[in-house]
């Protein structure tokens, strides 16, 4: 896809504000300034001539000068964080943003012009896997992608047909339903795993052994095309290239998503497994569709 360079850009709005760590700040006020780059598809309108189309940049300022009038946060780092989050929530056309605060007359006593906090925010796209081979296996994945839509922070985009398959991992235990599904989020990638285990942990999901029976499993797969090596969570998941089970939906999802170590397509991922697995079969799996 062709990176997108269309920005709506707000310079130098000036809001008389209560930001900042000494309580003369807080208690007197000072000057803000803020910069916004706001990363978004304008073609249509543009072709248009229709605001409708587009994001209103009269309301996005409002918004910014309400925003910083009706809160009061010690750092610039807090108020732009929280500007950022609203502005993202409440104007569906922005896909990203940079967003610069500004305070002229930041208490520093030295010759400073002023000083400024700048961070960039945007909806992320990532794919999911779900998996579920206890009680009602069916009902445990439609909640959780329930909970995942109606989520503030995230945007179901698609889902896959849901397929039955067999245990991995060598495990005696109840045949699976998985499944994956696409989204669209302000969560960062830890933040994420926390929000999925919180509902795996709600559809009362324990782990008493490896691979083991599960009411809910919910896994990151890909987050953007990001790498991810942390004490508790690696993206792309580790296993994923080795599991029909998960590539199969993820083909009907995102058969074009490129690994970002191997550089191959899920489809790529999924032939070259099923050919490793079932050679000269059709591209079938080892799964049924419900
Ligand atoms: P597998 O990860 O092999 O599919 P599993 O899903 O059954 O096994 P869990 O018990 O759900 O394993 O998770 C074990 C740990 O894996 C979690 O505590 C989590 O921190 C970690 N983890 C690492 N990477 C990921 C990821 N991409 N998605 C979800 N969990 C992850
Ligand atoms: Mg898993
Ligand atoms: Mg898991």
């Amino acid at each position: 896809m062709q990176e997108n360079k269309d920005r709506i850009c707000i310079r130098e709005l000036e809001v008389y504000a209560h930001h900042g760590v000494f309580a003369e700040e807080t208690r007197l006020g000072q000057k803000f300034f803020v910069n916004a780059d706001l990363s978004m598809q304008l073609r249509k309108a543009g072709t248009e001539d229709d605001l409708s189309l587009s994001t209103d940049y009269g309301q996005v300022c409002q918004t910014i000068y309400h925003f910083l009038t009706e809160h009061t946060y010690r750092l610039l780092e807090a108020a732009a964080e929280h500007l950022a989050e609203r502005l993202l929530l409440d104007f569906p056309g922005i896909r990203e943003l940079t967003l610069e605060i500004r305070k002229p007359a930041a208490p520093i006593p030295l010759p400073v012009s002023s000083v400024s906090v700048s961070i960039a925010r945007g909806w992320k796209r990532a794919v999911i896997a779900c998996g579920s081979n206890m009680g009602e296996k069916e009902r445990y994945l439609q909640e959780a992608i329930d909970k995942i839509a109606g989520d503030i922070k995230c945007r179901l985009l698609c889902s896959a047909d849901q397929i039955v398959t067999k245990p991995y991992g060598g495990v005696e235990q109840d045949e699976f339903v998985n499944g994956a599904f696409l989204i669209e989020t302000l969560y960062e990638p830890e933040e994420l795993l926390t929000f999925l285990n919180r509902l795996e942990a709600e559809a009362g999901r324990e782990r008493v052994i490896r691979w083991g029976p599960r009411t809910l499993d919910l896994d990151i797969i890909f987050y953007e095309n990001r790498v991810v090596r942390s004490a508790r969570l690696t993206i792309p998941h580790p296993d994923m290239q080795n599991r029909i089970f998960v590539l199969a939906p993820l083909a009907q999802i995102v058969p074009e998503w490129v690994h970002p170590l191997y550089q191959k397509t899920v489809t790529q991922l999924l032939e070259g497994l099923q050919e490793k697995e079932m050679p000269g079969e059709t591209a079938k799996g080892s799964s049924a569709a419900v």
